[in-house]
């Protein structure tokens, strides 16, 4: 299966190696779905911006090249039903280890999550402020 995307790339989503990915993504993407269910109380829908980026596409809107996006290991997403990215982010921190959750960053309009876990721990839960990020999730 292929799709070209915004700026014209052919996206490969079947490849062997991104399959897995691709479950792997969806899997998190379903607990996320039902942990911020549970803690609302009632279905909470998941609007996912951004998954997999080409490396063209990924360079175009300014993202490091390095990018789990690249990888088909990251997913952008908002859940306005549950409430603000902020509020997403500090739900979902307490429980990054049950989550499978290697990587969560505060982008202000939206969540970032990874399944892949960085090097250094310190990296693991991230706050985007300006061109750089801070630890932990900061208001
Ligand atoms: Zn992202």
């Amino acid at each position: 299966m292929s799709y070209r995307c915004p700026a014209g790339h052919q996206q490969r989503l079947a490849t062997d190696s991104g399959r897995g990915r691709q479950a792997h993504r969806g899997a998190l993407l379903e607990r996320i779905r039902a942990e911020l269910s549970v803690q609302a109380g009632r279905e909470v829908p998941i609007l996912v911006s951004s998954g997999f980026r080409c490396t063209t596409l990924n360079a175009a809107i300014g993202s490091s090249a390095t990018s789990d996006h690249v990888r088909a290991l990251a997913l952008d997403f908002r859940a306005p039903a549950f409430g603000s990215p902020l509020a997403i982010c500090q739900a979902l921190q307490p429980g990054l280890e049950r989550l499978g959750i290697g990587q969560i960053i505060f982008e202000h309009t939206w969540v970032h999550v990874s399944t892949r876990a960085p090097a250094s721990p310190v990296n693991r839960v991230l706050t985007l402020a300006g061109k750089n990020y801070l630890p932990g999730i900061v208001a």
